[in-house]
């Protein structure tokens, strides 16, 4: 099959489909791989690492549409890269197409193939092409905290692990899944006193077995939440309920409680936030203050590490990406029910409940 990947048009995004690595796999399996040029450099890949890999390097998005067969990108296709999808071709991506009508109609108009990143299952329920991004978010999440406490950021000048005769800071994480456990970690790992709330008995149990050393966890009741923020330097806001607007657990009146300067960085803000008084922010401009609590609510957060990010999410999506290569998207689907889940639109319609729903859209 002829896998197609181009640079990333989406503003502020330096993350890329494809990786020389997974480029070298998939020629391995006999595949051709069509690069633009230039669409590895923000995640700090050179055309001559794909060429090294057995890739073909492109001189543009539309020669690369014109060609592959299955085109591989990170974020949804902007307008322009709509237009040069064609009937038959094949989209592996994130999608997130509930909230977007406007793509929907252009991807059915188009009569591609698309496989949704976001959608895809495992085994367990989970979702293998959200995790390493939240795993990424979450571990970041920490060291943006520090960073906002910091003096000359507005925050109240508190190191995270202190030093010895002085307390470190106290960080409560709330939501203990993917993004908090991640977080809690990093956190207690630069020496700072951490706290993990969630709703979830089961997942605190998890928590506890596992970390039980490294920090400690508490249920998320509204008194223990008001509490545990009041007596914070950092909050990190990581919950989810999934296909649901983020709870907001971190009301306005309890920032007045909280100390002046210390910091918030909700996570959830792709959801909406877990804080009343958070809203989307970019790494351009990425904090601001209310009621004297510093707030940082960047959106697209693995952004700020596309290498990092780039990697990880390739190393999740392969597997998948040599299945819909090797086998067809019809077979690879047939034979997996998780990769099947992945399937959002097909020959001008959406084939996903879920979508079809949020858009009053027939199935
Ligand atoms: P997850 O499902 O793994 O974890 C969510 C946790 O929240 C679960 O353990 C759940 O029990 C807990 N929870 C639900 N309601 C709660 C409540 N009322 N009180 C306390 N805990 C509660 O999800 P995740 O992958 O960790 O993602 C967390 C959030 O981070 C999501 O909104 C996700 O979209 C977001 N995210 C944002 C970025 C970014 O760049 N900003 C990147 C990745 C993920």
């Amino acid at each position: 099959m002829k896998i197609g990947t181009v640079r990333e048009i989406k503003a502020q995004e330096f993350r890329v489909g494809l990786t020389p690595a997974a480029a070298q796999e998939a020629v391995a399996h006999g595949h051709e791989v069509l690069v633009e040029t230039g669409a590895g450099q923000g995640a700090g890949f050179n055309d001559s690492d794909y060429e090294a890999a057995g890739a073909k390097i492109l001189g543009d998005a539309a020669d690369v549409f014109a060609q592959a067969e299955m085109i591989v990108k990170v974020k949804e296709p902007q307008a322009s890269e709509r237009a040069m999808l064609r009937e038959g071709q094949l989209l592996f991506t994130y999608l997130h197409l509930a909230a977007d009508p406007a793509q929907t109609h252009d991807l059915m108009k188009s009569g591609a193939t698309c496989i949704a990143y976001e959608t895809v299952t495992a085994k367990d329920g989970t979702l293998p092409l959200l995790a390493p991004m939240s795993e990424v978010a979450g571990r970041l999440a920490p060291q943006m905290g520090a960073w906002t406490l910091q003096k000359a950021n507005g925050g109240r000048g508190v190191l995270m692990g202190g030093v010895p005769g002085v307390s470190p800071a106290k960080v409560v994480v709330i939501g203990g899944g993917v993004v908090g456990t991640n977080a809690a970690r990093v956190a207690a790992g630069m020496g700072a006193d951490v706290t993990v709330l969630d709703k979830s008995l089961p997942r605190l149990r998890y928590l506890d077995d596992t970390f039980g050393g490294t920090f400690r966890t508490a249920y998320a009741s509204k008194a223990e939440t008001e509490a545990l923020v009041a007596a914070s330097d950092l909050v990190i806001g990581a919950v989810l309920i999934p296909g649901a607007a983020a709870p907001k657990l971190v009301t306005r009146e309890m920032l007045k409680t909280m100390k002046p300067g210390a910091a918030i960085v909700d996570v959830a803000i792709d959801q909406g936030g877990c804080v009343e008084t958070s809203h989307p922010t970019t790494h351009d401009d990425p904090i601001y203050e209310v009621e004297g609590v510093m707030h940082y609510c960047v959106a697209n957060m693995p952004g700020a590490v596309a290498r990092t990010a780039t990697l990880a999410l390739s190393n999740a999506t392969q597997p998948f990406l040599l299945a819909l290569a090797d086998k067809g998207w019809e077979r690879a689907c047939a034979e997996d029910p998780h990769l099947a889940a992945g399937l959002n639109v097909h020959a001008g319609k959406v084939t996903y409940k879920a979508v079809a729903e949020a858009l009053d859209l027939p199935l």
